[in-house]
């Protein structure tokens, strides 16, 4: 049995990466997703297990320590960080795997996993970027400036990843992801 893939889905905050990424959840259900933990707190609705691990900076410092994460980053003041035995674990059962990940963390996971897919969403403009995080209403106006000049900085770094996808709309961002999929799938790779 080969291995699964490994795709990495980032970009700025705002940019509509978890609306993408349950989405594709929902069109490709043998896609398996990569449950994240965080320190930040959780949103209304959200449910620790589904959405994030919801950690103390002491649980996740330890987490750390003990070498439990493939990679994490410190991001507008919370860690963030991907439990890597789930992730090997799932790649070598021969299923692909989705992580959903801000920029940073991303190129530490290209460092480990070159062989990995890395997509960068995009917004179609940065105001609209704005909009989106704005009209989201979750979040203050200092992080929102922090979040827009983090993004600014993020898209700076877009030349390391293999594809860039607009997400003008859910639809057409969805469907392409599916053809890289499937194209990464047909691909010829030297044994
Ligand atoms: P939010 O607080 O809006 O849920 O997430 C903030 C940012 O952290 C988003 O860009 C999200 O993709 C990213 N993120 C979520 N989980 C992880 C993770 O495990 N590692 C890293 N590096 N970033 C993550």
């Amino acid at each position: 049995m080969g291995k699964g893939l490994l795709i990495v889905l980032s970009g700025p905050s705002g940019v509509g990466k978890g609306t993408v990424c349950n989405e594709l959840r929902r069109r490709l259900p043998d896609l398996v997703y990569s449950v994240s933990a965080t320190t930040r707190n959780p949103r209304l609705g959200e449910e620790n297990g589904v959405n994030y691990f919801f950690k103390s900076r002491e649980q996740f410092e330890e987490m750390i320590a003990n070498d439990q994460l493939l990679e994490y980053a410190e991001y507008v003041g919370n860690y963030y960080g991907t439990p890597r035995d789930f992730v090997e674990a799932t790649l070598q059962s021969g299923k692909d795997i989705i992580l959903e990940i801000e920029v940073q963390g991303a190129l530490k996971v290209k460092s480990k996993f070159p062989e990995g897919i890395f997509v960068f969403l995009l917004p179609p403009s940065l105001d609209e970027l704005k909009g989106r995080i704005v009209g989201r209403g979750t979040e203050n106006q200092a992080t929102i400036d922090h979040r827009m000049s983090v993004a600014a900085d993020e898209i700076g770094l877009m030349e390391n990843y293999d594809y860039a996808v607009v997400n003008d709309e859910i639809d057409h961002a969805c469907h392409r992801i599916q053809s890289i999929i499937v194209a990464e799938h047909c691909k010829i790779r030297p044994k």
